[in-house]
């Protein structure tokens, strides 16, 4: 039998005081400055974006003081309508009611107010909250095609194509426990030359190009972390883009390569670094396999041995290491 009504992830749970009252302490900051959730734009093209939503917020603001006029502005959907629901709470005698969300592993709690979507009051209520206020921007961003960056000491917006901030990147970077240098993020087992260029090392890495920036992960460090780095990245931006986002996977032994066919799952951040490593990885080498016996039986001599046959190609170091896996 079918149940009538869909469960909701939502659920009241009784606050702690420190939440209600930080909660609070937002509401007022928003109160003597509602512009203070906004980013800071970086060029023309995010400024015309912004200030429209600038518009919509000091309209809401007007009535801080007026709980009626509030109460109805609170029943738009969009950002202002989170602005005055938010506004409302300093004016209501008791501690608000909070609901609760999960975003990404968080527990997240929220005073319900109006009519505007969670996250918009999530977002407003929580500005200063690097990840949560990019909640807000989330549909304005990729509607309008521009990039948002958000970190501790920052918030900024600019055009779509514009290069991340050099402090976000350090700030981002330094949270994955990636080295970074001007436009490269490793870890510290990759060759940053080689990262650069693609070519193998003597680990298998991830390698991921975003906007300007390359990014490496070798296989060690990926199966340690656990974790998408991708993904980990965009809790901290928006970007519209994001899907000419380039994802490779360089195996140390150069005979190795083809599709990535987890590639979806990944960049939605589905399955971890490890994960698309050792799943890619494994295909490549089942491929291999199976094609290399035919070049065998193809080549015009016969050879007895597997060793033979290696050495009658006088392979390099590398390309011998190759082949013995291949023929093993
Ligand atoms: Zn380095
Ligand atoms: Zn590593």
């Amino acid at each position: 039998m079918k149940r009538p009504k869909r469960r909701i992830r939502t659920f009241a749970k009784t606050a702690p005081k420190t939440k209600e009252k930080k909660l609070i302490e937002n509401a007022k900051k928003l109160a003597k400055d509602p512009f203070i959730l906004l980013p800071t734009c970086n060029d023309k093209g995010a400024e015309k974006v912004i200030i429209k939503v600038r518009k919509r917020i000091e309209k809401v603001w007007k009535n801080r003081n007026d709980i009626k006029k509030l109460e109805k502005l609170a029943n738009k959907k969009g950002i202002e309508g989170a602005v005055a629901g938010t506004l409302m709470l300093i004016h209501s005698e008791k501690a608000p009611y909070l609901a609760s969300a999960r975003i990404g592993n968080r527990d997240i709690m929220y005073a319900l107010r109006g009519k505007a979507r969670k996250e918009l009051l999530i977002a407003v209520q929580n500005f200063d909250d690097p990840i949560l206020r990019l909640l807000g921007f989330r549909e304005l961003a990729m509607k309008n095609k521009i990039c948002l960056y958000s970190w501790d000491n920052g918030f900024v917006c600019s055009r779509g194509d514009s290069k991340p901030p050099e402090d976000f990147n350090k700030f981002v970077f330094d949270k994955i426990g990636l080295r970074f240098e001007k436009d490269i993020a490793h870890c510290s087992h990759i060759d940053k030359k080689r990262l650069r260029n693609g070519e193998p090392d003597k680990e298998d890495y991830l390698r991921i190009k975003w906007k300007n920036i390359v990014i490496g992960v070798c296989r060690s460090c990926a199966n340690k972390s656990n974790k998408n780095t991708l993904f980990e990245m965009s809790k901290y931006f928006i970007d519209p883009n994001i899907g000419d986002t380039s994802v490779k996977i360089v195996s140390r032994l150069p005979e190795l390569k083809g599709e990535i066919d987890e590639l979806n799952d990944y960049l939605d951040g589905k399955i971890t670094d490890a994960q698309l490593l050792s799943k890619t990885i494994e295909k490549w080498k089942k491929k291999l396999k199976s094609s290399d016996r035919r070049i065998l039986i193809a080549d015009g001599k016969s050879y007895d041995t597997v060793e033979e046959f290696i050495d009658s190609l006088k392979p390099n170091r590398y390309e011998k290491i190759g082949l013995e896996f291949i023929l093993s």
